[in-house]
């Protein structure tokens, strides 16, 4: 992948050599031809590798015409990588341990170490170890040595789909190591292909000399033949999970019902979010040229020239609120003991309860509750009572006076707060 480093960059010199210098034709002792130089990125900061390439010396000899590279280099950094083997297993557990999205590696990537990379060049890193995980997971010495001091296993197989609309992924795990097994999609997952998995598990089970104790399945048809047929004496168990989500179904759909009429309740986001871009570009614009309309025009693109910090602090923490409850709204984790609506009414209250402490401290500052759009705003009204003309100038007014931003909370922004009390 080529990566386009910035002129300053600092780098750190490492220069490799063959270690066994005897030409692998001929035996002679090989010599440098030439270089290889390649820049990484490592956790320690960037790398400039020089790499020295050696060949045999005799013309004659077939080891003249092919180079040798150092020994060392593959342990540092694969082939046509930007990254070192520790950056990319840095990613690798981000993305397998801890589930971070793409964004997320990035931005942590960029504010810990330094390190800018692209989407997509992340994508195919995480590609590329989930490809040497499966391998790794699949290796049947490593699995052998993992199962050495385990008595008895238990196998459970489940029908996951990890993005909607794709094809089914079938998952044997096994449970006392919490390992998966193997994962294959099934397109037609028919009775004798979802078999073929659970031979496929026997065959592993009885190539460690592993008894089964007990298998775990959500119990559709196809998995009740299918280990009935393979494993006749060990017993099937409904797995509990499933079997609470059966139970609570009834509970999930009363759940699903009140999401909905929350959500209803809880609407015109979008509207706030452009009405405070918009009234953030028409402060640049009045600030820049004047009350010409047609500048304003201009500058509706973007905050050519920034308003006063206090109230662009204030928008943004607006802004953020919207995201936040977009968030909430959009959250559809929890099973049957966590329904998602129950956590939408909590994650809810707590906003409404941070707006109010806002709205508190702002009273109890300024004796003016000149901002009281905001709750009006978050249940749906904003159209209605509108961000006034004067309302907008009030507070740009007061901004000027004291550069604070007095919508903020506590937590929000704790030194910007702190520094206008003294
Ligand atoms: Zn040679």
């Amino acid at each position: 992948m080529p990566y386009k480093w910035p002129a300053d960059t600092d780098f750190a010199l490492w220069e490799l050599d063959v270690l066994d210098r005897a030409c692998p034709a001929c035996g002679r002792m090989m010599h440098i031809c030439d270089h290889r130089y390649r820049r990484l990125h490592t956790l320690e900061g960037p790398v400039q590798l020089v790499c020295r390439l050696n060949h045999c010396p005799d013309r004659h000899c077939p080891g003249h015409a092919t180079t040798k590279s150092p020994e060392l280099e593959a342990t540092i950094a694969l082939p046509n990588w930007a990254i070192g083997w520790d950056v990319f297993c840095w990613i690798g557990h981000r993305r397998c341990s801890r589930h971070m999205s793409i964004p997320h590696i990035q931005s942590e990537l960029l504010d810990d170490y330094a390190i800018k990379l692209s989407d997509d060049a992340i994508a195919k890193y995480i590609q590329r170890y989930q490809v040497m995980l499966a391998a790794r997971q699949q290796d049947p010495e490593a699995l052998r040595r993992h199962y050495e001091s385990v008595p008895e296993i238990v196998l459970s197989i489940d029908g996951l789909q990890p993005e909607k609309g794709h094809e089914t992924l079938y998952v044997v795990r096994e449970l006392t190591q919490k390992r998966v097994w193997f994962a294959e999609a099934l397109i037609s997952a028919t009775a004798d292909e979802v078999q073929r998995l659970i031979a496929q598990a026997k065959e592993w089970a009885t190539s460690m000399s592993k008894t089964v104790s007990l298998w775990i399945s959500d119990k559709q048809d196809a998995f009740v033949t299918g280990i009935a047929a393979e494993f006749p004496d060990v017993p099937h168990r409904y797995c509990d999970n499933h079997f609470l989500r059966d139970l609570a179904k009834p509970v999930l759909e009363a759940d699903s019902h009140a999401k909905v009429q929350m959500r209803r309740k809880v609407r015109g986001l979008r509207k706030i979010e452009q009405a405070v871009l918009k009234r953030q570009n028409v402060k640049a614009s009045t600030k820049g040229a004047g009350d010409d309309p047609a500048a304003t025009m201009t500058v509706l693109v973007g905050p050519a020239n920034s308003p006063s910090p206090a109230a662009d602090s204030a928008s943004a923490v607006v802004l953020d609120y919207c995201a936040a409850i977009r968030g909430i709204l959009n959250d559809d984790q929890g099973g049957p003991l966590h329904p998602p609506g129950l956590r939408m009414a909590d994650a809810l209250e707590q906003v409404r309860e941070s707006i109010q402490r806002n709205l508190d401290a702002k009273k109890g500052d300024s004796q003016k509750p000149n901002s009281a759009d905001w709750p009006d705003a978050l249940t749906g009204d904003w159209s209605t009572s509108g961000p006034s003309k004067s309302q907008s100038e009030s507070t740009s007014r007061t901004s000027r006076r004291s550069p604070r931003p007095s919508n903020l909370e506590e937590g929000v922004a704790p030194t910007a707060k702190r520094s206008s009390r003294s």
